[in-house]
């Protein structure tokens, strides 16, 4: 009997019993319990997300054979020296999809000026013709399974797209840089940049005062990645000189924003509530239960998070 622990929330297990337990079945474990209370020491694989009312101790889970997070970042859990079992994040096409959408929509945005048509109510008559796609370098911090996603989208609309990750890679239709001369150069290049990194150690603050002035002047930022990307107060500055254009921040250092936060009423920052792309149950289901039917049957598991490097 294989046990499965649904502990992504209260609130989600109304959307997410029925295309679990069709997935299970679907991947022929039509026999596996799934529930939302099983005695700890019974449990075979918990399909997790921090919750507040969640648990984050791991050692009462004796049994369990793998921790299946919902979620594509697990800087909350990946440092949990209780949780000593294997640890998968989440790629599924729905929140590929999802991403894709966004980045793409924020990318127009900022390269047709829509806000500027958005805002222009008086008359105004003097044609601004934006530059084609393919004038418009656009900079991608994170080549992953979100990263890459978007730069093929990009790429496919004719941006020169530039990828940066931490191992050197060679992705079709964009030009890939590493390290950190391939951060400066990345920076260099960016009119608008996109951030899709995790949020480790190695990535706090990385966009610092010093690297937001390697963007080019009025330079569009774009973060769906993690809010402790960016030093907020270097952001700020740069916002205020004008010396950064404009920023959509879908993340932020501390969630919900607080009301009084400046970046809410900040003319050059739109606040995107974290809704970039959220992991959607019907495809994330499949996923689950396909690592479920891998781990059962001795077979590698997809989307192991890298415990040491810590995405
Ligand atoms: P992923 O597949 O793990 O990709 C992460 C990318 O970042 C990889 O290319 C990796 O390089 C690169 N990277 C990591 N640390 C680095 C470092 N120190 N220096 C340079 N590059 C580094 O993750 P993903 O699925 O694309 O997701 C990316 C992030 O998006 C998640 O961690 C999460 O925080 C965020 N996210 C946000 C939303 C939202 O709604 N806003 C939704 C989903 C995910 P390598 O390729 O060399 O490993």
């Amino acid at each position: 009997m294989v046990n499965i622990l649904f502990a992504g929330g209260s609130h989600r297990w109304p959307q997410y019993q029925a295309p679990l337990r069709h997935a299970l079945d679907a991947a022929g474990l039509s026999e596996a319990v799934l529930a939302t209370d099983l005695p700890p020491a019974e449990v075979d694989y918990i399909v997790y997300a921090p919750t507040p009312d969640g648990f984050t101790d791991f050692t009462p889970y004796t049994r369990c054979k793998a921790v299946l997070s919902l979620w594509a970042g697990v800087e909350k859990i990946v440092g949990n020296a209780s949780l000593t079992m294997p640890l998968t994040r989440m790629v599924d096409d729905g929140l590929r999809a999802g991403m894709i959408e966004w980045v793409t929509g924020q990318v127009l945005r900022h390269h047709l000026g829509i806000d500027r048509l958005l805002a222009n109510q008086s008359g105004d008559w003097r044609p601004e013709v934006p530059p084609l796609a393919r004038d418009r370098p656009v900079t991608i911090l994170g080549l992953g399974a979100l990263g890459a996603a978007c730069a093929g989208s990009l790429t496919a609309l004719g941006f020169p797209v530039t990828g940066w990750s931490r191992r050197p890679k060679d992705l079709p239709g964009l030009t890939c840089l590493s390290g950190p001369d391939g951060l400066t150069e990345a920076l260099r290049r960016a009119e608008i940049l996109v951030l899709l990194l995790p949020a480790t150690p190695e990535t706090d603050s990385l966009l610092d005062a010093a690297r937001l002035s390697l963007l080019p002047e009025g330079a569009v930022i774009l973060n769906p990645g993690r809010g402790t990307l960016i030093d907020d107060d270097a952001l700020l500055d740069a916002l205020d000189s004008g010396a950064i254009g404009h920023a959509t921040l879908d993340v932020v250092r501390q969630e919900p924003l607080p009301p009084e936060h400046r970046f809410w009423a900040h003319p050059r920052v739109t606040v995107s509530p974290h809704v970039a792309s959220e992991t959607r149950p019907d495809t994330a289901s499949e996923i689950i239960a396909e690592n479920v039917r891998r781990a059962e049957a001795g077979e590698p598991l997809l989307h192991l998070v890298d415990r040491a490097a810590g995405y």
